[in-house]
């Protein structure tokens, strides 16, 4: 699982602390989505979760390893999936996920790949098509089975759905729920309220660096979390 402790970060030369002391759990089965305007700190916390950049203060904990301290150890439990997901576009998406899992140095079963893929939701057909023939949904849904083929505890998902179509977003939303359910801890950075809504069962809403509003999925409904969101930044309040 995925925990921030007074988690910290300033860039070299910034005024302000682009990360403030953020505080987090995300347990297995839990998915904690992160909302908040530009600038807010949101990739910057994903990014330390990664072992990317080192904490000015705090500790970035994936399965109790710290992050900074020990990024190989933290990443091989992790699975992270950005707004675009990098694949070899003149490789299939069978001979992609076989390519990763293999660097990742989880190989898996070649009996095994295909299972995934379409556990991922790929339609069969595409496997063995071309990834640069794939839709936007349809490379998040590979890397998703290389997240299904590492055996990844947590998932870090950075705008996974900007730019997706109602209907792969909502394609989208059904395979996070389902890895939630498998008992993945899931952190899911996103502008969409609504997707935040349905897929999250804790949202927290950063603002200059700092977890301003954090809310059970279960305590608010649509309107009520945009209410607030707005609310938030309308009156600055989050100051
Ligand atoms: P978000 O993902 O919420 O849009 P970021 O975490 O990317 O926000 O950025 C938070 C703050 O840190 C912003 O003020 C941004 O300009 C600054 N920032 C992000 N990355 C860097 C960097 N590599 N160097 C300097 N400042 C950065
Ligand atoms: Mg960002």
């Amino acid at each position: 699982m995925l925990e921030a402790r007074d988690l910290s970060k300033r860039y070299d030369g910034a005024q302000a602390p682009a990360l403030d002391r953020l505080n987090l759990t995300v347990n297995p089965g839990e998915v904690f989505c992160l909302l908040g305007p530009n600038g807010s700190g949101k990739t910057t916390t994903v990014n330390l979760f990664l072992g990317f950049l080192d904490a000015t203060e705090g500790q970035a904990l994936v399965c109790g390893i710290d992050s900074a301290k020990d990024p190989l150890g933290a990443r091989a439990k992790l699975a992270y999936i950005p707004e675009t997901v990098m694949l070899y576009g003149a490789l299939t998406g069978l001979e992609n996920l076989a390519y990763f899992t293999e660097v990742s140095g989880a190989p898996a079963p070649p009996a095994s790949l295909l299972p995934l893929l379409l556990a991922a939701g790929l339609p069969e057909e595409a496997a063995t098509r071309p990834v640069r023939f794939y839709s936007k949904g349809m490379r998040q849904k590979v890397g998703v089975a290389i997240a299904l083929a590492r055996r990844a505890q947590a998932l870090l998902l950075d705008e996974p759905t900007s730019g997706l179509d109602p209907l792969a977003a909502n394609e989208f939303a059904a395979l996070v729920e389902k890895l939630r359910r498998d008992g993945m801890a899931i952190l899911m950075v996103t502008h969409d309220l609504f997707l935040a809504k349905q897929c999250g069962t804790r949202i927290g809403v950063m603002a200059g660096g700092r977890l301003a509003r954090v809310f059970d999925a279960g305590d608010v409904d649509h309107l009520g979390l945009e209410r607030a969101y707005l609310d938030l930044f309308r009156t600055g309040a989050a100051a």
